[in-house]
């Protein structure tokens, strides 16, 4: 059975009701690297933001979300924390590298104490069953960005599932995402398999949306 089973999730600003999340569509199982790669405002934090913590600014307007067999859309961001999933959200230009990784370490550490369980060291950070790392290789140099992308490939076990979220492709050459999803106007528009980046890289996003 998937551990993330995403189905025609639509979504609106909660405010404006326009509709920024299209009917996306995106399976995850156990183990799995998926990364969302996809143009500026294709709507890759607002996916994020929805599925992770069910943020107020949006409106879920249809569709499902099942994380390890229960409704996540039914969840307060606490108990979503709680079944196992970790997020990151997208980083500050400003932070380099190296702090990003230790606030993964801190936002995990505090979960652990939650749940009143001793601290983990780094190896165990990810430890979450499902971590959703959005851009945070934003802004990095090219060896800041480097570090990170060790660090986090080094914080992975064999079950730990990523969902890395990123418009660059430098990050999936270390970590190497099973499948690349391209998002694109609120839907997932192609699937592929980690050469799917370098297709991007050399004929850009628009080659992509004209097939
Ligand atoms: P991405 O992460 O792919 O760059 P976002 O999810 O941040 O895309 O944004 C998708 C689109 O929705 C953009 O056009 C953005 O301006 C708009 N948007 C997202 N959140 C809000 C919000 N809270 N208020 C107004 N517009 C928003
Ligand atoms: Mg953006
Ligand atoms: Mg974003």
């Amino acid at each position: 059975t998937p551990l993330l089973e995403v189905k025609g999730l639509t979504a609106v600003i909660a405010e404006t009701k326009q509709e920024i999340l299209k009917g996306v569509n995106l399976v995850v199982h156990q183990g799995e690297i998926h990364a969302i790669m996809g143009k500026n405002g294709s709507g890759k934090s607002t996916f994020s933001k929805v599925v992770l913590v069910g943020h107020p600014d949006y409106e879920v307007t249809g569709g499902s979300v099942v994380f390890k067999g229960e409704n996540l859309l039914d969840m307060e961001p606490e108990e979503r924390s709680l079944a196992g999933l970790f997020m990151s959200f997208q980083a500050p230009i400003e932070i380099p590298g190296v702090n990003n990784i230790d606030f993964l370490h801190m936002a995990y550490n505090a979960r652990r104490k939650k749940l009143g369980e001793p601290e983990l060291g780094p190896l165990e950070v990810l430890g979450a069953d499902l971590a959703i790392l959005d851009e945070i290789d934003s802004g990095l140099d090219i060896d800041a960005l480097r570090d990170v992308a060790k660090a986090v490939n080094g914080l992975l076990t064999p079950k730990n599932s990523v969902l890395m979220i990123t418009h660059y492709r430098r990050l999936l050459e270390v970590i190497k995402p099973t499948c690349i999803h391209i998002m694109e106007d609120g839907r997932i528009i192609k699937t592929g398999d980690s050469s799917l980046a370098k297709v991007l890289e050399e004929k850009g996003y628009t080659s992509i949306s004209a097939e």
